[in-house]
């Protein structure tokens, strides 16, 4: 499509977006009054049959996918084939499941004051469902809603738990994806999210021996060990650009009259790629050979586990639709920014398997995963218009 013809379909979708934002509202509130905590998967179940029957009055097909051990995922595609498309031109990815247990919603109830909402969920990322339903049926009023471009819309239910369930299907379906953009919240400020730190979580056991705090001898004491090991990890991780390391849990000792025998610490590792874990594992070997106490060489006692969690979403992976996006985004008149998050995202599972990806594409705002959690209606109009720009030309 023509820049200068692209720039006025924009306008129009925009402006539409902006007379229409009250239904916006609406289906928002909707969506943060069904509380879909992650455990719940009932409650995520029935709110997967909610959505599957609103898409499909919209005019899109559906399908439930199984996803154990979680509750089944929704695939929607259009143009309406009975079949799931071969390959789609673009897939929305998305999570329905929040952070937050049943009830909040009487603590917190789904509010407007202004260009602001709040409520549980409402930006990470009820507001991203909405918006993207939102986007279809501006384009859908206005006939904009092109035929020959095969777009489809995954919601899973699992991701706040490091979707269990829902990654090999998003895999499965990122693989047949020209791009895979993701609904998550923008980035404070409305930037998009082009890489993502990796989560690992180290555990560390030091093992001493016990003894009398009042005889001198006999005793190594596990705690003051494992101490001076965290400071030199924090010296050795600073030093090095791509690792970040976070003492989350420690534990050890019994009673003051004893020289504690075990501590037990375990970090929260975020790494920008992989060879940055192997970095840490290289540099754990080399510390497991070396004595705890330098005098007593039968001193080694040091045990560790490192497990990811979630991979990373490198850079190079969001190039390619950061470029395209940056330009349509231009012809709104908006300088899109793409940023380096720590938290990960389903985004990382699709680029794991090669996919082209662009995440933090839903609603502006602040504060996931904390009570003071908004969503920014303001730029809703200008978001719906980016989006259609890139079901249409991306
Ligand atoms: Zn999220």
């Amino acid at each position: 499509m023509k820049s200068t013809e692209l720039r006025e379909r924009l306008a129009r979708i925009r402006q539409a977006a902006e007379a229409r934002m009250d239904r916006f509202v609406e289906r928002l509130r909707r969506f943060v009054g069904f509380e879909t905590p992650t455990e719940r998967t009932d409650r995520v179940r029935d709110f997967i049959r909610v959505l599957r029957d609103e898409i499909q009055v919209m005019g899109l097909q559906t399908q439930e996918l199984e996803a154990p051990p979680s509750a089944p995922v929704l695939l929607s595609w259009y143009p309406p084939a009975p079949e799931v498309p071969a390959e789609f031109d673009v897939l929305f990815i998305g999570h329905v499941d929040t952070v937050w247990p049943e009830g909040e919603i009487q603590r917190r109830p789904f509010r407007v004051e202004g260009t602001r909402v709040t409520g549980p969920g409402v930006y990470d990322m009820k507001g991203g469902l909405a918006l993207l339903m939102f986007t279809f049926e501006v384009l859908r009023d206005l006939g904009e809603v092109p035929a020959h471009r095969h777009i489809g819309w995954l919601w899973t239910t699992d991701e706040e738990a490091g979707s269990p369930g829902a990654r090999p299907r998003i895999q499965e379906w990122a693989r047949r994806a020209r791009y895979v953009l993701s609904l998550e919240p923008a980035a404070p400020g409305g930037a998009v999210k082009v890489e993502r730190y990796g989560v690992a979580v180290l555990e560390v056991t030091f093992r001493g021996r016990s003894g009398h705090p009042g005889l001198r001898s006999g005793g190594v004491n596990a705690i003051e060990q494992a101490l001076g090991w965290h400071g030199m990890l924090r010296a050795w991780t600073v030093a090095h650009e791509g690792l970040w390391v976070t003492l989350a849990k420690i534990r050890g000792g019994q009673r003051t009259n004893q020289i504690p025998d075990t501590c037990r610490m375990i970090y929260d590792v975020r790494y920008a790629d992989p060879s940055h874990l192997e970095a840490l594992r290289t540099w754990l070997t080399a510390f497991q050979a070396l004595p705890l106490d330098p005098e007593r060489p039968e001193t080694r006692r040091l045990t560790w586990t490192l497990e990811t969690h979630m991979p990373p979403l490198p850079a190079q992976a969001s190039r390619a639709a950061f470029e395209r996006a940056r330009s349509i985004a231009a012809l709104l008149d908006w300088n899109l920014e793409g940023v380096r998050v720590g938290g990960g995202g389903d985004s990382a599972y699709a680029a794991e398997v090669g996919a082209r990806v662009l995440d933090g594409l839903g609603v502006d705002g602040d504060g996931a995963h904390t009570p003071n959690e908004w969503a920014d209606l303001s730029t809703v109009p200008r978001r719906v218009a980016f989006l259609a720009g890139l079901w249409w030309d991306l």
